[in-house]
C-alpha cells in the first residue's frame, strides 16, 4: 500500500493527461497561455494504462481519477478510461473537466465505464466567464454539464471558485442553478496554485465567507460529520436536504491529515501533494526498462516521504514550480 511516514494510505489516484487547456482561466494561467510540456515527454496511453494498472493491482488504489489541464481535449480518453474501468479489483474511475466536450464525449465516457464527473463552473454570467477565462464558453460548459446527467454521470458535481470583487456575488445563484438541475455543488477556496504567482491569501473568499453569503439565503445544517472521512468537503444540508453543498476550505480548514491522494503528471512524474517540492520520475525509469516491481517501489518510496500538509501557513512555504495545469487539479 502507499503508506506514508503519518500512516496515511494514499487509494485516490489523480492523472493529469494533458497540461493544455482550451480555457485560461486567471487563477491557473495567464492568458497568452503557458510553454506546455514537451510532447516526446508526455505518456503515451500505454503508458498511463501501465502505471494506472501498476497502482490498482499492486499498490491499494481504488480511485482513478483524469484530469489536467483539460482531459477531454486527450484524444485517447474514451479508450484510457476503458481500460481502466476493465481493471480488476475495478476501481471508480472520475474526471475533472471544463465541460467543454462533454456534449460529445459524455456518453462514450459513460458507456466506456466512467462514473462521475466534476465540472469547473464559477459563474453563471457570460461576460464575468469571458472576463475570468479569457473565453466566451459559458454556454459549452452549460450544455456540457446537462450532456453529463443525460448520460448518467450522477451525480453530476460542480466545483466553483469564488474571487472577491469578479465573481464573489455569485454564491447564491450558483447555488440555486445546481440545485434546481440536481448537480451537486461545492466551492473550493482559491489555493496558491497558478501560473502567474498572483494568488494572495487577502483576495482569497474563505469558507467562512461562502457559508456567510449562502445563509443569507438558506438554511444550511452539518451533514453528519461522521460521514466525511477523507474527503475535502465539508457537506450541508440544505433547508433540511435532501440536498447538499459543499464547502472546501483547503486553505483555512486543511484537510490534510486525511488526505489519501497521490498524483501522477502527464509528464510521468509522482507527486505526494498538490504542493510537493519533489518529485518521482517514473518515466524515465520506465522508458529504460524498469520493471512493475522497481516502479512499483520508486511509487512506494514516493509517497513515504510525503509531507504532514501544504503548510500554506508557514512562513517557509514555497509555491510549487509546475502550475496547477501541468499538477493536475
Ligand atoms: S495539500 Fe497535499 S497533503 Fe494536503 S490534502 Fe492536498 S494533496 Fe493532500
Amino acid at each position: 500500500m502507499l503508506r506514508d511516514s503519518f500512516g496515511r494510505v494514499a487509494t485516490d489516484l489523480r492523472v493529469s493527461l494533458t497540461d493544455r487547456c482550451n480555457l485560461r482561466c486567471s487563477y491557473c494561467m495567464p492568458p497568452e497561455g503557458l510553454e506546455w510540456l514537451p510532447k516526446p515527454g508526455l505518456l503515451t496511453a500505454d503508458e498511463i494504462v501501465r502505471l494506472v494498472t501498476l497502482a490498482v493491482e499492486r499498490l491499494g488504489v481504488t480511485e482513478v481519477r483524469y484530469t489536467g489541464g483539460e482531459p477531454l481535449l486527450r484524444r485517447e480518453l474514451v479508450d484510457i478510461v476503458a481500460r481502466t474501468s476493465s481493471l480488476r479489483p475495478a476501481p471508480q474511475v472520475s474526471l475533472t473537466t471544463n465541460g467543454i466536450g462533454l456534449v460529445r464525449l459524455a456518453a462514450p465516457l459513460a458507456e466506456a465505464g466512467l462514473s462521475r464527473v466534476n465540472v469547473s463552473l464559477d459563474t453563471l454570467d457570460r461576460e464575468t466567464f469571458e472576463k475570468l477565462a479569457h473565453r466566451d464558453r459559458l454556454p459549452d460548459v452549460l450544455d456540457g454539464l446537462a450532456a453529463a446527467d443525460a448520460a448518467g454521470l450522477r451525480p453530476v458535481k460542480v466545483n466553483s471558485v469564488l474571487m472577491r470583487g469578479i465573481n464573489d456575488h455569485e454564491a447564491t445563484a450558483l447555488l440555486r442553478h445546481c440545485l434546481e438541475r440536481g448537480y451537486e455543488l461545492r466551492f473550493i477556496e482559491q489555493m496558491p496554485l497558478d501560473a502567474q504567482h498572483g494568488w494572495s491569501r487577502e483576495n482569497m473568499i474563505t469558507a467562512e465567507e461562502i457559508l456567510a453569503a449562502l445563509r443569507e439565503d438558506f438554511d444550511l445544517t452539518e451533514a453528519d460529520p461522521g460521514e466525511r472521512g477523507s474527503a475535502p468537503a465539508e457537506l450541508f444540508l440544505v433547508d433540511g436536504g435532501p440536498a447538499r453543498v459543499g464547502v472546501i476550505g483547503s486553505v483555512t480548514r486543511p484537510f490534510c491529515g486525511s488526505c489519501d491522494r497521490v498524483r501522477l503528471t502527464a509528464d510521468g512524474q509522482v507527486r505526494n501533494c498538490l504542493f510537493a517540492t519533489d518529485e518521482s520520475d517514473l518515466r524515465s525509469a520506465m522508458r529504460a526498462g524498469a520493471s512493475d516491481e522497481e516502479l512499483a517501489e520508486r511509487w512506494l518510496a514516493a509517497v513515504r516521504i510525503k509531507k504532514a500538509g501544504h503548510g500554506i501557513d508557514d512562513p517557509s512555504f514555497l509555491q510549487p514550480s509546475r502550475p496547477m495545469s501541468a499538477i493536475g487539479g
